[in-house]
């Protein structure tokens, strides 16, 4: 059944996140042949529509006003429900970001839909969209089958592979209206905490360490490595505890979940909350002193060893590729 499937182009520091591109993919497969719409929420916005059409998009909309310059859910959900109104979507995917998971069951509410939220396939089988989500924890995935009414999804970054770009493409970006009124959260400003380099949730390499880095200096040499491998640096939620890093690279049940190409963990015992947030990543190597540790029973490739000797090697190694 051909559907009209919208998907949420999510900007940050004026740039598209690339989960937006991959949600573009899921809604080709949701949408059957029939049309997605890419649409974009801010201030200024606009510019990005051709981004949106060489990633796949076949129609894009936009939502401008001051008073989305910054997310706030009553703002975005007047924004998007303007939107709907206007387009009357059967499928809507948005990444699974930090704001997809508070927008989105706003909008489900809102619609009276149903939600699929961090699904990391979503193919047509027998007659069906089946979507695949993970559950305990990333131990095992369920499939979820729509049978009726709206597809509301939500998509794990880093799993679903966008479309192969077409530079040369660009098109219209027409404008919904909506009336943005009775916010109950302004934004007055924003405080960033310095972060370094690549964004860790959608990193395709993440180089993390624990409490085995036993120091803040300790991280350095991961740093080293994830900077040659065009990486981020993650950690336990040991080393976190421990002040060796911020909390905003503590990966796990508690923390973020990751899922790139090239998980490395260095100097981490593997507790099921850490596993949780990183089982699923498709390459895992573990450095660890301790040969019965529990990482390696989910590494592909161990290597028993001081991460202060290995992690210097591989850097090296690396920096001759
Ligand atoms: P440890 O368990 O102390 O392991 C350190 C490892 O480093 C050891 O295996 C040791 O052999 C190795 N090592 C030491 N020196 C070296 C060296 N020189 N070279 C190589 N290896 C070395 N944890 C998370 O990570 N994320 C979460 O989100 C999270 N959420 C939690 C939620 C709850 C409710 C609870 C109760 C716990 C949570 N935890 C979480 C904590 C979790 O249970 C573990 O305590 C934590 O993951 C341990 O961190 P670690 O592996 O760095 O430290």
């Amino acid at each position: 059944m051909a559907r009209k499937v919208l998907v949420l182009g999510e900007a940050r520091d004026g740039q598209l996140r690339n989960v937006s591109f991959e949600a573009i993919a899921a809604a080709k497969t949701v949408a059957e042949g029939g049309e997605v719409v890419g649409v974009l929420i801010g201030e200024s916005v606009n510019s990005l529509g051709n981004d949106l059409y060489q990633y796949g998009a076949d129609k894009v909309v936009a939502v401008e006003d001051a008073k989305l310059s910054q997310y706030t859910p009553d703002g975005y959900s007047q924004a998007l429900m303007a939107v709907i109104e206007q387009e009357n979507p059967e499928g809507i995917i948005f990444g699974h970001t930090s704001l997809g998971k508070d927008l989105a069951p706003k909008i489900a509410s809102k619609l009276g839909s149903g939600l699929i939220s961090d699904a990391v396939a979503v193919e047509e089988a027998g007659g069906n969209l089946v979507f695949t989500r993970p559950i305990y924890s990333g131990k095992a995935f369920e499939k979820k089958i729509v049978t009726d009414g709206l597809v509301f999804a939500t998509i794990r970054p880093n799993n679903i592979a966008p479309l192969e770009k077409d530079a040369g493409k660009s098109g219209e970006v027409s404008t919904v209206s909506a009336e943005i009124k009775d916010l109950r959260t302004i934004i007055k400003d924003v405080v960033r905490k310095a972060t370094e380099g690549v964004d860790l949730s959608e990193a395709k390499v993440v180089v993390a360490g624990g409490r085995g880095v036993k120091s803040e200096e300790g991280f350095e040499p991961l740093k080293e490595l994830a900077d040659v491998l065009g990486g981020a640096v993650g950690a336990s939620r040991g080393a976190c505890d421990a002040d060796y890093c911020d909390y905003s690279l503590q990966i796990g049940q508690t923390g973020k979940v990751v899922t790139p190409d090239l998980y490395i963990a260095a100097g981490i015992s593997g507790a099921i909350q850490h596993l949780a947030g990183m089982s699923n990543s498709k390459v895992i190597v573990a450095i660890n002193k301790d040969s019965e540790a529990n990482i390696f029973k989910v590494a592909d490739y161990g290597i028993v060893g001081d991460l202060f000797e290995v992690i210097p090697m591989l850097t090296e190694e690396f920096k001759k590729l």
